[in-house]
């Protein structure tokens, strides 16, 4: 499932080749992937926009328009592909493909996903993306908060356990599964602590700790574990970085086997050894 590392990978791929590009009128395989407006006006409102920006909050991916936000969550197995002729011209015959956006100079974006849960919004300005795709969602976790503003909502928070806080999206913004872990297993802090229980410096570590291992996902190009893929269609390299996510059963660096439990309904690794 793409988490922020990801989401930044194709919108820093997508943003230099889209701008200034002028949406033709989209094809809709699957007219039930647009969330907002009808599919109809999803049709007409898009067509004859260019793009003027991309940007990102968590797990949403932005498309500024000159007249509006073209807004994208790719859920679990969602995925935006780049190809400079429209339809044929893609990488051989797409399934799962949901939504082409061709643009008017022949080049294209297409949507695809296989589970079907993945979404396209369409607004007319920042309130409307406010109220109607943003309504519940937190501070991105990467772009919007210092460590200050960080320790406040924990604050907050406290009687929250950690893995559940940090993948809850109106908490902060970007944080999944994948990352959460990592984070967790580096800063030896048990999934199940309460966000109370923490020193000062453990929360300033986390702070630190999920900006590092954010960063290093995006430098990485994203983690692959089944489905992800840029926006040329590559995979993502950071899974070879992963400490604990995905190794049930493998040795933790102190001998001690990583067990895997469900916490907050996710699978979720962690040393029992080096968490506390
Ligand atoms: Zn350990």
């Amino acid at each position: 499932m793409p988490e922020l590392p990801e989401v930044e990978v194709i919108r820093r791929e997508l943003e230099p080749l889209l701008i200034e590009k002028t949406f033709a009128a989209p094809v809709l395989h699957m007219p039930s992937t647009i969330a907002y407006p009808s599919a109809e006006e999803f049709v007409s409102d898009l067509a004859g926009q260019t793009v003027k920006s991309i940007a990102r909050r968590g797990k949403y991916l932005l498309i500024n328009l000159a007249r509006g936000v073209l807004a994208v969550h790719l859920r679990m197995t969602g995925n935006l592909l780049y190809t400079e002729a429209a339809e044929a011209k893609g990488p051989k015959e797409d399934r799962y493909r949901r939504v082409s956006l061709p643009f008017s100079d022949g080049s294209a974006l297409h949507f695809s996903d296989m589970r079907r849960f993945g979404r396209l919004w369409l607004v007319g300005n920042d309130h409307e993306l406010q109220s109607i795709v943003l309504r519940r969602i937190g501070p991105d976790i990467l772009n919007d908060l210092c460590c200050e503003d960080f320790l406040q909502l924990l604050d907050k928070r406290e009687q929250s356990r950690l893995k559940a806080l940090l993948l809850d999206q109106g908490f902060t913004a970007g944080m999944g599964n994948i990352y959460t872990d990592e984070c967790l297993f580096r800063c030896k802090i048990h999934p199940l602590r309460q966000a109370k229980t923490l020193s000062r410096d453990e929360k300033e570590n986390l702070y630190a700790t999920i900006r590092d291992v954010l960063a290093e996902g995006i430098a990485y190009g994203g983690t692959t574990f089944r489905d992800y893929r840029n926006s040329s269609g590559a995979r993502g390299d950071f899974q070879s970085m992963l400490s604990v996510y995905g190794r049930k059963d493998e040795r933790c660096s102190c001998g001690t086997p990583i067990e895997k439990a469900t916490v907050a309904g996710r699978g979720t690794y962690y040393c029992p050894r080096c968490q506390k």
